[in-house]
């Protein structure tokens, strides 16, 4: 077959490939985007954010017409769910999004092609077809976003049938009466919480000594009370050892404190396991070593700032292949920004501490900046601010007062450093606080907006201006 050549190759079109093909094209630049998946959007549109994020709603509507609606004057009955009619809800979702990129590439004229990409030579990329075929395609410039994938232990091998990834537990055909799920991280609290709300038994065994571990301490201790609360039984500083598998197919997980002694190892029941202990980036297949690409002890394609790689300069990498947070939104910014920088615009600068991440529980959870615990490790001065939810008019009207604000600002310029807030509508106001950072205001600034009533907008202005002690509310 005759190579196909283009100014751009991207390998990996989920939220940082496809995005960087848009704007590569947008930029005049041709391109082709490749992936081996016979869908496009990744991780993030098929096995990621979209379909725990569909499955969390459809959690959380049943859990609230069970629990609350008649608390609120509302009959309806005994809600059942039906798991099936939740994931054809699902899987429509995933469709209609996988498509719409398939319509966004046709709009901007991106070429794409399904098949697995290797490097053949830093210029030259060997991809092999569905169908068998290898078809060369030779580019100036090579954009890699090949995503990561889950990590897995090696003591506890994934058959996706009773040991899960998260790709597993989005896509079970029963409630399991209970799941055990190791690692109390961004996916084991989500779909910990997911499960849960549906009637699984839920036990979450995290190694660390506090969930969330990355997160501001007050998040992950409001976090794990929450869990708490609502029946998902919570270890830290525990690990799992093994599973063993009962002849009635029962799983008896071997649990023990973190270390060296397992004199106190117990065994828990547990119907599927999940294991959640993070992702690791996916290079394998790629053929970085024929070109001498090198990554670093966790496997992530070293980059500069730019995410251009040092050995060979006309190559990029962005999203989860490389470091800074595994987010959909971060692989999409370096998307555009090595876009714009291969075609010579000016582009932007993304600071890994201002992007913003949520968990999506009930309620949400929501940083932007630095927290707490990195003010104090690096000896920079602060004053913060808290605003608890009960005290918001929006919060008790829509009987959602969990939570609060909480703003970090500079002890004396008073510039906002970090904002963290657990709260129902976290994840559309953290947005304003990344707007705050990335323009430099001061706590004095977000404390003299005027912002509508009744809103959860109006805890985050008393929470600035708790930072100076004038809090009007509490
Ligand atoms: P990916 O989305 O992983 O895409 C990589 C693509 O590269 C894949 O399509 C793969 O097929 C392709 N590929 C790999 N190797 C090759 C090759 N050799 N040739 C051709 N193609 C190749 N992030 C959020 O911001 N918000 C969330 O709510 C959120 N929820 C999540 C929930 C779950 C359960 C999981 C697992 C992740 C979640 N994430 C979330 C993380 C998010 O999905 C990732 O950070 C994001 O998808 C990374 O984007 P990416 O473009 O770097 O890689
Ligand atoms: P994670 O890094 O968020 O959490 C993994 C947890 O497992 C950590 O708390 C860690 O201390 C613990 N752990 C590690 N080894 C362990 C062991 N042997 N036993 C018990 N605990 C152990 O990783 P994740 O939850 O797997 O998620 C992967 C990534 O996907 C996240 O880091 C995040 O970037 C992304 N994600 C994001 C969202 C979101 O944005 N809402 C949702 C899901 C996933």
């Amino acid at each position: 077959m005759e190579p196909i050549k283009v100014d751009v190759a991207v390998i990996g079109a989920g939220p940082g490939g496809y995005v960087s093909a848009i704007r590569c094209r947008q930029l005049g630049l041709s391109v082709m985007c490749i992936d081996k998946g016979s869908t496009l959007g990744g991780t993030c549109l098929n096995v990621g954010c979209i379909p725990s994020k569909t499955l969390l709603d459809i959690s959380h509507k049943f859990y609230e017409a069970r629990h609350h609606f008649e608390a609120l004057g509302i009959r309806v009955g005994h809600p059942e769910i039906h798991i099936p009619g939740m994931m054809e809800r699902k899987n429509k979702v995933i469709s209609e999004l996988t498509q719409g990129i398939q319509f966004l590439f046709r709009k901007n004229d991106v070429s794409c092609m399904q098949g697995a990409a290797k490097f053949h030579t830093p210029h030259e990329l060997h991809v092999t077809l569905p169908d068998g075929q290898v078809q060369s395609v030779e580019a100036h410039h090579i954009i890699i976003a090949t995503g990561s994938e889950s990590t897995t232990l090696p003591h506890i091998p994934v058959d996706e049938e009773t040991i899960l990834t998260s790709t597993g537990a989005l896509s079970l055909e029963n409630v399991p009466s209970r799941l055990l799920i190791v690692g109390g991280g961004y996916i084991g609290v989500e779909l910990g919480v997911l499960w849960h709300r549906l009637g699984s038994q839920v036990t979450i065994i995290e190694a660390a000594e506090e969930f969330l571990p990355l997160m501001d301490k007050d998040i992950g201790a409001y976090g794990q009370k929450l869990l708490s609360k609502m029946g998902i039984h919570c270890r830290r500083g525990h690990h799992v050892l093994g599973v063993d598998r009962k002849e009635d197919g029962v799983l008896h997980v071997q649990v023990a404190p973190a270390g060296e002694n397992h004199e106190k190892k117990e065994a828990i029941e547990a119907d599927k396991v999940l294991i959640a202990v993070g992702r690791r980036p996916h290079t394998h297949g790629l053929g970085l070593e024929h070109i001498g690409m090198p990554c670093d002890e966790r496997g992530l394609i070293v980059v500069n700032a730019s995410n251009q790689s040092v050995a060979h300069t006309h190559i990029f990498a962005i999203g989860d292949v490389v470091a800074g947070p595994m987010l959909a939104h971060k692989a999409s910014e370096e998307g555009i920004m090595v876009a714009e920088h291969i075609a010579g615009a000016a582009p932007s600068v993304l600071a890994h501490h201002r992007i913003p991440s949520v968990i999506f529980t009930s309620p949400e959870m929501a940083s932007v900046g630095w927290t707490e615990q990195k003010l104090v490790a690096d000896g920079v001065p602060y004053k913060v601010g808290r605003f608890a939810l009960s005290a918001n008019s929006r919060a008790r009207a829509i009987g959602a007062t969990e939570g609060f604000v909480k703003v970090l600002a500079h002890a004396h310029s008073d510039e906002v450093l970090g904002v963290h807030i657990v709260g129902s509508e976290a994840s559309t106001l953290i947005s304003e606080a990344v707007l705050a950072l990335e323009y430099g205001a001061s706590s004095e600034d977000l404390a003299r907006i005027c912002y509508p009533h009744p809103t959860f907008g109006e805890a985050l202005k008393e929470a600035a201006l708790a930072v100076s002690g004038q809090t009007l509310h509490a």
